[in-house]
């Protein structure tokens, strides 16, 4: 864990990760322990700028923590809502929610601020999504982590000049798994790939998410989404797909009792060495076709031929 993360985690009050949380995987660190001859980092040296702009607001978003409010407003007006929305959308977010946030969602060894979160989805370019795996995805790819985690400090600062504490959490090395945090927001659904599903844009997304205290962010509590689960049974076309077959149907489950369908022992290796991959969400109908679309088909063969 770097310095300035461990800084967040002996704050008092902190969300530790505990037990059975997930572990973060360390892409960078990882791939310079892998022997095999490959780029420093996925759209190498293309992505450089974006990296390092990556780098800058994760710093900026641990050391920005010293200018919260000691006395945060616990409560939003319905008109800074409104504010709030429009503004996410004048930085580049695309679709905002709000969730709780679980212990077992923060990584080990890592901690959030806050209880809530305030969860940030942008959009990656599908034209250049479709060459994947290619270098001008994987630099697509930090282009997009680069302006996300921009728009959550953005968000961060937004909150605070109104007098709401806030922790912006960058999408590349974050700390905590935002897919479940999304998915409890309304934003989506996790296909077997173990991504978020989008109404808008499929899996072809980036998350990331501003933690608070504020206690009446409006909840979702529907499942509108969860029919994608369903989906996937029928599917399969990632599993099919995957180039190094690290997806799997039956989920596998960790020491600490987290479930996943994706190995990052097989994924890893090839990513590395490919551009970042991206084959699995590519190749998903979600990115292919659009969501409602899929959703009445989908739901017209079962009603069709209920024994699917
Ligand atoms: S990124 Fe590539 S290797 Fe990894 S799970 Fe997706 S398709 Fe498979
Ligand atoms: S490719 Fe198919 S099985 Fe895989 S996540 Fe997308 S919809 Fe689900």
């Amino acid at each position: 864990m770097r310095a300035w993360e461990t800084s967040v985690v002996e704050r008092p009050g902190a969300i530790r990760g505990g037990e059975n949380s997930p572990s973060r995987f360390d892409i960078m660190g990882e791939g310079i322990k892998l022997k095999d001859d490959h780029p420093p980092m996925p759209g190498f040296p293309k992505s450089v700028p974006y990296v390092l702009g990556s780098v800058t607001n994760i710093r900026k978003s641990v050391r920005d923590l010293d200018r919260n409010p000691t006395n945060g407003k616990k409560t939003i007006t319905a008109s800074d809502l409104d504010e709030l929305r429009a503004y996410a959308k004048t930085v580049g977010v695309d679709e905002i929610g709000f969730s709780d946030v679980l212990q077992e969602w923060v990584f080990q060894e890592t901690a959030v601020l806050f209880n809530k979160a305030i969860v940030l989805v942008m959009e990656m370019d599908k034209a250049r999504m479709q060459l994947a795996p290619n270098k001008d995805t994987a630099v697509m790819v930090h282009e997009t982590y680069d302006l996300l985690g921009r728009a959550s400090n953005k968000i961060a600062d937004w909150l605070r000049e109104r007098g709401y504490a806030a922790h912006a959490g960058h999408p590349l090395n974050g700390m905590a798994l935002y897919p479940p945090m999304a998915q409890a927001a309304g934003l989506g659904y996790r296909g077997i790939h173990g991504l978020l599903i989008t109404p808008r844009f499929g899996p072809r997304v980036r998350l990331a998410a501003v933690f608070t205290e504020i206690e009446n962010l409006p909840m979702y509590d529907g499942h509108e989404h969860e029919w994608i689960l369903d989906f996937c049974q029928i599917c399969h076309r990632c599993i099919r797909d995957c180039p190094p077959k690290a997806i799997y149907e039956t989920p596998i489950e960790h020491e600490n009792g987290l479930v996943t369908t994706v190995d990052n022992t097989k994924c890893f290796p090839y990513f590395i060495n490919n551009h970042g991959c991206s084959v699995c969400i590519k190749v998903c109908p979600f990115n292919q076709q659009g969501y409602h679309k899929i959703k009445s088909s989908f739901l017209n063969k079962i009603s069709d031929h209920p024994e699917i």
